[in-house]
């Protein structure tokens, strides 16, 4: 058991989320558990990142993983949650248009972006409950804003669209506990993902921001930079 604050970071041996598991860790003393599906690939992003960022194997697809993490992993060594951030996402499919797209592929996309969030959120919530000044930040993009919205990267899109859904009746259902949930798109970031915009560390640091809410801090929002969005 440790003193120090405890989170989940999805997805995080690569991009964004390595980046947010790494700011939390240095910047803010958390205790990071490093979300990855592949756990080599896990222990190496977090031996690369040190301040005692801990390797988790996690495929938020797969529900046996999910819950293998918290019931044989998270509970038992550390009883509680303070931060989950589902940072995992795949598939901009800039190459999709929804009249015509393939639908096992965007079945595939929402099982990470829409499913793999939800069945975490589930998971992680009573243990959230333990948690001190608990807060689900689940990252979703530009491209699920339904004020914004044209044709195009069908799946992610609508998957998007689906995690803001998502967080505002999860955000709406734990306010009273004091669990604050909210929806950041991180900008154009150069990611594999992104293939190019701007640095890791600026697209992190909205995500981090929201992590780190003060306890008056709001809940059912959609940010960007830490300034809210139009959903
Ligand atoms: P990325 O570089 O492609 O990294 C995605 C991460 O998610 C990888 O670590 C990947 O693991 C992991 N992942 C994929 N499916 C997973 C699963 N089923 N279970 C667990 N982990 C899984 O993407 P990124 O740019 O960092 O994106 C991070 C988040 O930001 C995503 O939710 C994305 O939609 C969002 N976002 C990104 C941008 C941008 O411009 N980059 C813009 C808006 C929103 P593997 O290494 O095993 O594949």
């Amino acid at each position: 058991m440790t003193n120090q604050r405890i989170a989940l970071v999805t997805g995080a041996n690569r991009g964004i989320g390595k980046e947010v598991a790494r700011q939390l860790a240095r910047d803010h003393g958390v205790k990071v558990l490093l979300g990855s599906r592949n756990l080599d690939k896990g222990h190496r992003a977090a031996d690369e990142i040190g301040y005692g960022v801990e390797a988790l194997q996690l495929d938020v697809s797969n529900p046996d993983s999910v819950a293998a993490a918290f019931i044989l992993k998270i509970e038992p060594s550390y009883g509680r949650l303070d931060i989950l951030v589902n940072n995992a996402g795949v598939d901009y499919d800039t190459d999709q248009q929804a009249h015509c797209a393939d639908l096992h592929r965007v079945r595939r996309a929402f099982d990470t972006n829409l499913f793999g969030a939800w069945d975490t959120i589930i998971a992680a919530t009573p243990l959230l409950r333990r948690g001190e000044s608990a807060r689900i930040v689940n990252v979703s993009s530009g491209s699920g804003a339904l004020s914004d919205m044209s044709g195009g990267t069908a799946g992610y899109g609508v998957s998007k669209a689906a995690l803001n859904a998502l967080t505002i009746k999860t955000a709406a259902e734990l306010k009273h506990e004091g669990i604050l949930v909210n929806a950041v798109c991180p900008g154009w970031v150069a990611t594999d993902m992104g293939g190019g915009g701007r640095p890791v560390s600026e697209g992190a640091r909205g995500v981090v921001w929201a992590a780190t809410l003060p306890n008056n801090g709001p809940t059912g929002g959609f940010f960007r930079d830490g300034a809210p969005i139009e959903w």
